[in-house]
């Protein structure tokens, strides 16, 4: 018989971004009352990573920004607070060993970079969980390697090629159950082949939003991120799971958002909009 689910959420880190680029269009009078900025503009955002046992696998979602960028970098993205990649899988009970997937929604800087450190004393580099195999999507790994003007300052080559080098590399290339209970999506819109998880639990189903909806206040369709490469797919997908999670009753799991960590969803004269919010602990 299969072993029950068993779910983790922590918190890597905080770092800041420009709030203006987190919101596109949105004039800064609207979403500075629903995410409020600092005297600089930034505004704080988590990085949750989502550890699920299921089938015999211990599946790590995303690693965040890792530690092989110099100090300027790291000052630039304002890190706080979190209770950091190892030591969080730490008290949670596991090690570096224990975990036998990595699943990288996508290869933007915070999401990958921590699955590949460097050898200490040396300029080489090796995984931080040496025996996972590493799920991306084929879309998402081909664009990456290729790179672009847009994206280059997120897809950083020391995160990426040594995936490719040293690990075991699993290109999924359309939507499936991955494992057991935990089905992928696959989006365009912000960057393409973005991995999003839909994890079967405990007769509730999870979507963890990752950077197609980083926040509560990305719920509205328009409220996209100036990132995203193209908007018009990003509303279409948005569209697509809010109209199946409103009608099924999922729940929304948040990598980004600072304050909330979940949240179920209600139709209003606006169109779908966030119902309850609250902490993951109350659902595992
Ligand atoms: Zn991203």
């Amino acid at each position: 018989m299969l072993k029950k689910m068993k779910l983790s959420l922590f918190n890597i880190t905080n770092f800041k971004v420009d709030g203006g680029a987190m919101f596109g269009v949105i004039p800064k009078a609207i979403w500075s009352r629903a995410y409020p900025p600092d005297e600089n503009n930034l505004i704080n955002l988590s990085l949750r990573s989502l550890v699920v046992e299921t089938g015999g696998h211990v599946i790590l979602i995303d690693t965040g920004w890792g530690d092989k960028q110099d100090e300027k970098f790291f000052r630039h993205v304002n890190l706080n607070g979190g209770e950091g990649l190892i030591e969080g899988l730490k008290k949670r009970g596991y090690y570096p060993e224990d975990i036998t997937d990595i699943f990288l929604t996508h290869m933007h800087a915070d999401h990958c970079g921590g699955s590949v450190k460097r050898m200490s004393g040396s300029d080489k580099f090796e995984l931080t969980f040496p025996k996972a195999t590493c799920y991306i999507s084929e879309t998402q790994w081909n664009w990456a390697v290729k790179n672009n003007l847009r994206e280059a300052d997120s897809f950083l080559k020391e995160n990426i090629l040594p995936l490719g080098e040293l690990g075991d590399l699993k290109l999924v290339n359309d939507e499936q159950e991955l494992f057991p209970g935990f089905r992928v999506m696959i989006c365009h819109g912000h960057t393409p082949g973005l991995m999003i998880p839909i994890i079967k639990y405990k007769g509730k189903t999870l979507v963890y939003t990752g950077d197609l909806m980083p926040t509560v206040a990305h719920i509205p369709l328009l409220w996209n991120m100036s990132y995203d490469i193209e908007s018009l797919k990003t509303i279409e997908e948005k569209q697509k799971i809010l109209n199946e999670a409103l009608n099924n009753g999922y729940i929304f799991v948040f990598q980004h958002d600072e304050h909330i960590e979940c949240c179920n969803l209600e139709m209003t004269p606006k169109g779908i909009r966030v119902s309850e919010k609250f902490r993951f602990s109350e659902i595992v």
